[in-house]
């Protein structure tokens, strides 16, 4: 599949690269992005001053909205056909503060969807299951890919 790919630090380096399908691991869900928003920090990506870890080669994008294809073992109350988004928290530690309090965004050791972990500027995208909101039926894939920021 075709996507966006920051492959190198500095100052542009992106370019729409052929990668490979993902397939959902054991937790996580295989979505088809139908829409994903250019962040601010889309713009700090390209102009090589980000200020967030970041894992390069990745498949950057991390606000949108799509449908649940496939998923994973291990995940219950997430079906196919389901029209979703997802937060962009992938991991954090578990232990710190933040993370005890339910404030796991803020984990210092956050791994994040389209910095550490592919992302959606791409046709498909794999997240944990955990991290995925149903769409209410009156808001559309743009409003659910802005419902990130
Ligand atoms: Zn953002
Ligand atoms: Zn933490």
């Amino acid at each position: 599949m075709k996507a966006l790919v920051k492959y190198a630090r500095g100052v542009g380096n992106m370019e729409i690269r052929e990668v490979p399908e993902p397939s959902p691991g054991f937790g996580e869900v295989k979505i088809e992005v139908k829409a994903t928003g250019i962040c601010g920090s889309d713009l700090h990506t390209y102009h090589g001053n980000i200020g967030i870890p970041m894992k390069l080669p990745v498949v950057t994008g991390h606000e949108f909205a799509g449908v649940v294809v496939e998923v994973g073992e291990g995940v219950e109350g997430i079906e196919v056909g389901e029209r979703v988004t997802a937060e962009t928290t992938f991991s954090t530690c578990g232990r710190c503060i933040h993370c005890l309090t339910g404030s796991y965004n803020l984990c210092l050791q956050r791994r994040g969807i389209g910095y550490w972990l592919n992302g959606a500027f791409a046709k498909y995208t794999v997240v944990p299951a955990t991290r995925v909101h149903k769409l209410p039926d009156n808001v559309d894939f743009i409003g659910g890919a802005l419902s990130e920021p």
